[in-house]
């Protein structure tokens, strides 16, 4: 890719809204975007500082398009570091595809996905494990997770990475030192202080390590499967959850014979809810199919929510759904509160994580829920202020940090050279430079960049 093409996409959503955004980066873009736009004030973009912005008028050629404002950034000032304009203008899909267009016919190449985003960070604004955040503040679906990923936008991850390295490269000079300079009067290598120094990398990264299921917890949500036999109150639960009618609520048993699916957040937990058929022995061919997907579905969840009708006596169809209750995280939901119990607790009590009494119908143990699944999903204390490492490439690169050390801490305990601890340290290096992408393959970059949407 030549940095010094000037690119243009439109970086607001495809669909009409008050206001669409139509940026233009790259060495000629203020110049390009000067021979479309004419401000009402006569100033020329060219005479602009940045950071300051004009309303006036696009042509495409001799005919108007739109009025609009235009931002200017000068370079290295910007998103991406090179001369910027961005052209606020109405946001009709029509009218902006127009601008759009006459931005191209003035010289602007269309940007790839996230090109606007990969210049960044080509161009030193921002390292990889920041850019990668860019998309996860985008994806993000609840407060926590925008927090955090703000979190590691902000370099709080890379910070803890760029120490890191730096605590080794020091290791690894003086090792190096000692090793090529013998005549030198360089201080002797303690293998203690070398091995507490490795061990407390080593605990960091472990720690780092950890909080990768968090993060998948806060950016993807957990998989969560609501069952139970028919007619217990699954679909009023789901519905209740979503906040409006997604499952058809009757008396009538086995009226859900499909998955019903829906992403709600909770108190900042995403739950992709899936509301299964009634999970019973049926002779209903449909119903056997829905009852089948159900147990399909479950196989794949994180967590299963046991509804139980409170109202009835606990019989056999209860218990084959308690059979259901295995390896995953499970909470029994005793409903219809609201009415006279003839449910016998102790019966599901010592199957299920957790045990909660609710009436869905009346919106009431909503919080006792949402508790329950925090508990039982050990995300009571999921704190999104800490440093969360979001993606497979960043958990990939720092367990082969981790093993590098724990490579060298081997070494080091079982008495070999200090040649052997150098190259694992050296090793462990190069990984956090590839963590931070300050050395990294062009395809490796391509392909961060690759899940990027147009215009970011
Ligand atoms: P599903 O077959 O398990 O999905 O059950 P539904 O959600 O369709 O509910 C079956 C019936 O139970 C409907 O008439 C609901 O209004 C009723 N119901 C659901 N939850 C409650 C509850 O908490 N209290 C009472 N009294 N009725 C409920």
């Amino acid at each position: 890719m030549n940095h010094n093409i000037t690119i243009a996409a439109i970086s607001t959503a495809k669909a009409s809204a008050g206001l669409s955004v139509i940026r233009i980066s790259g060495d000629d873009a203020i110049t390009l975007a000067d021979n479309i736009f004419k401000a009402k004030s006569n100033i020329s973009l060219s005479q602009m500082k940045g950071y300051t912005c004009a309303l006036g008028e696009v042509y495409s050629y001799d005919e108007k398009l739109d009025e609009c404002i235009a931002t200017v950034f000068r370079a290295p000032h910007s998103y991406t570091g090179e001369n910027v304009v961005e052209l606020s203008c109405h946001g009709g899909v029509y009218v902006t595809a127009r601008i759009l267009r006459a931005v191209y016919d003035a010289g602007a190449q269309p940007a790839e996905a996230g090109e606007f985003t990969k210049r960044a960070f080509l161009n030193g604004k921002m390292d990889l494990i920041e850019a990668e955040s860019v998309m996860d503040i985008i994806s993000s679906r609840s407060k926590a997770s925008v927090r955090a990923a703000l979190n590691v936008k902000d370099g709080a991850l890379s910070k803890r990475i760029e120490k890191m390295k730096s605590t080794l490269m020091n290791k690894a000079a003086h090792l190096n030192a000692w090793a090529d300079y013998p005549e030198e009067d360089i201080p002797e290598v303690e293998d203690i202080e070398l091995i507490s120094t490795l061990q407390a990398v080593k605990n960091e990264l472990d720690e780092i390590i950890q909080s990768y299921d968090n993060g998948r917890i806060l950016k993807d949500g957990i998989d969560t499967v609501i069952a139970g036999k028919p007619n217990v109150g699954k679909s009023t639960l789901m519905n209740l959850l979503a906040g409006y009618d997604k499952s058809i609520v009757t008396s009538v048993a086995g009226t859900t014979r499909d998955i019903v699916e829906e992403s709600v957040t909770l108190d900042d937990i995403v739950l992709n809810l899936s509301d299964t058929a009634g999970i019973h022995k049926t002779g209903d061919e449909i119903e056997s199919i829905g009852v089948e997907k159900a147990r399909n579905k479950l196989s794949a969840a994180s967590l299963l929510l046991c509804v139980f009708d409170m109202s009835r006596e606990f019989d056999d169809d209860d218990k084959d759904i308690i059979k259901l209750a295995g390896d995953i995280p499970s909470i029994a939901i005793l409903n219809k509160c609201d009415l006279k119990s003839a449910f016998d607790v102790q019966q599901v009590k010592e199957h299920f994580t957790e045990v909660i009494c609710m009436s869905a119908k009346n919106a009431d143990g909503v919080k006792e829920l949402v508790q329950a699944i925090k508990r039982c999903c050990a995300v009571g204390d999921l704190n999104s202020n800490h440093t969360l490492i979001y993606n497979e490439r960043q958990r990939t690169l720092t367990m082969k940090a981790t093993t590098c050390i724990d490579e060298a801490l081997q070494a080091l305990h079982i008495g070999m050279t200090f040649d052997a601890v150098t190259v694992s340290i050296e090793e462990a290096i190069s990984y956090f430079c590839e963590l931070t992408g300050e050395r990294v393959t062009d395809e490796v970059v391509d392909r961060v960049f690759h899940n990027f949407c147009v215009g970011k």
